[in-house]
């Protein structure tokens, strides 16, 4: 069953999937700068890595995943010039960087607990591992691809181009980048416009700064990543990950940095999940087409007409292939959740059907091709498109139109589990086992009420009903009992 093909941007193709040691698997993917809410960038980075590592570990691997928080170094622009975006943030809010970096952290825990995405094995700060950026740097100045100027380190592209080739994974030419760098400030310190900082000098006003060899200040924000994925993974690793917006120039000067200091890529697949567009445009702060997980959980954004659950995001984010960019709308968020709700039907359905001595379906070729589908580079819509094949098939037993055997029974259960539950990380939001215990609750209280009343208690029978009504539990007399509702 281990036929997983990974498309490698580094080569443009899709591979089979090798680890170096097998069955061990490391994996690397570069996680938030905590200074804002968690936005649906975030979520789609998050649950594209989610389900790869999930699905490993389903085929027996054993993953090793490392995912970066970015406290320090990531300036505005994800330029060299420009202010921490964290310090940026804690200025304007009178607070302590770390507070700012505490609570967005918190806050992205919180979200990633409520789309079910799971811990990473290892979750480092940059902020937490200055000494090994600091050694990375005195590398990189030994073998002499990096430059000291006005006590700010940078890496020198053009020598690397040199004696490697620079642009392996953009596909960007270094005759190219004269053109598309800015001249901002602090430009002058280096010998090109396109070298990127190392460690920056920082001034009296900087709040997060650190003793060096080269002067007070912090490590440059593509140097975290180098430095911790050695540090964790190794000097060679399985698959590192990001969005398609780190490819350049954040993973390319990863690259760099790694092939300069140890003598080798760093990586063996490297995968890029696509953006997300709003209404088919670009998401972006500035054009008011943005919008955050608070906002998507809660309905309180202009852009929709409602709230939706973290798992029909979820599921609207699968049934996109991480590769292909994925526009978000209202209309699109309804119909996943109509989808949603039709697969977790089914798999309630799953539960109670009954069998016969013999089969008219075919559980074998629905199982097999939705695995071809997740083999085929993670493909989720296809995938999501077969188990829609098994909701047609699971309703047609149900309503006698088909018949399965007890052991096709068994294999179509384990597959749905094992694919729905498992790999894709979809949780049936309407079977909580809280929702389940507070039905039962409701029941147990209401057949107390019925007998105060044929006891002609009603008194009690009043008092009970009143209560449950300031809870939100509307009761309803029927002839023969009771019904209720939970008030919307
Ligand atoms: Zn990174």
């Amino acid at each position: 069953m281990k036929n997983l093909h990974i498309y490698n941007t580094l080569g443009r193709k899709k591979e089979k999937f090798e680890p170096i040691n097998p069955p061990n698997v490391g994996m690397y993917v570069c996680g938030p700068t905590v200074y804002g809410d968690g936005h649906l960038g975030h979520a789609r980075a998050a649950i594209t890595f989610d389900v790869v590592y999930r699905y490993l570990k389903f085929l027996g691997y054993k993953v090793r995943y490392v995912s970066n928080i970015t406290d320090v170094g990531h300036l505005e622009n994800d330029a060299d010039s420009g202010e921490d975006k964290i310090q940026k943030k804690a200025r304007l809010e009178e607070v302590e960087p770390m507070e700012v970096v505490q609570y967005y952290t918190n806050r992205y825990h919180e979200n990633m607990r409520s789309l079910n995405v799971l811990r990473p094995n290892i979750e480092p700060h940059a902020s937490g591992h200055i000494p090994e950026q600091i050694e990375l740097v005195e590398k990189l100045l030994e073998k002499g691809y990096a430059y000291e100027s006005n006590g700010s380190v940078y890496f020198d592209v053009l020598k690397y181009n040199k004696d490697h080739k620079y642009g392996v994974l953009s596909g960007r030419k270094v005759e190219d980048l004269y053109e598309t760098t800015r001249e901002l400030d602090g430009q002058k310190e280096k010998r090109n416009s396109f070298d990127f900082a190392l460690w920056k000098k920082a001034d009296e006003k900087h709040l997060m700064r650190w003793n060096s060899n080269w002067s007070k200040g912090y490590p440059g924000w593509h140097l975290e990543c180098s430095a911790m994925g050695q540090k964790y993974l190794g000097e060679k690793f399985d698959i590192h990950g990001g969005g398609l917006d780190l490819q350049f120039p954040h993973h390319e000067s990863e690259i760099a940095q790694s092939v300069a200091a140890y003598g080798k890529e760093p990586v063996k697949y490297w995968m890029h999940n696509n953006l997300i567009t709003i209404n088919g445009q670009k998401m972006s702060k500035s054009l008011n087409n943005f919008i955050t997980l608070y906002e998507l959980f809660s309905g309180q954004s202009e852009l929709l007409e409602k709230e939706y659950s973290p798992m029909t995001v979820r599921f609207f984010i699968l049934q996109a292939h991480y590769r292909s960019p994925l526009d978000f709308s209202n209309d699109a968020l309804l119909a996943s959740e109509k989808g949603f709700k039709r697969l977790m039907t089914a798999l309630n359905t799953l539960e109670k059907i009954k069998t016969d001595e013999k089969s008219t379906v075919d559980v074998l070729t629905i199982k097999n091709t939705a695995f071809e589908a997740l083999n085929d580079d993670f493909n989720t819509p296809i995938l999501i498109s077969h188990l829609f094949d098994a909701v047609k098939l699971i309703n047609s037993i149900e309503s006698g139109k088909e018949s399965i055997s007890s052991k096709d029974l068994l294999i179509l259960k384990d597959f749905m589990n094992g694919i729905i539950y498992e790999v894709l990380g979809l949780i049936n939001e309407e079977n909580d086992s809280n929702t389940e215990l507070t039905d039962d609750l409701i029941k147990m209280v209401l057949n107390f009420r019925l007998e105060a009343k044929k006891n002609k208690d009603f008194a009690t029978s009043d008092l009970i009903r009143d209560k449950l009504a300031e809870l939100g539990v509307i009761v309803k007399d029927k002839k023969d009992g009771f019904d209720w509702e939970l008030k919307k």
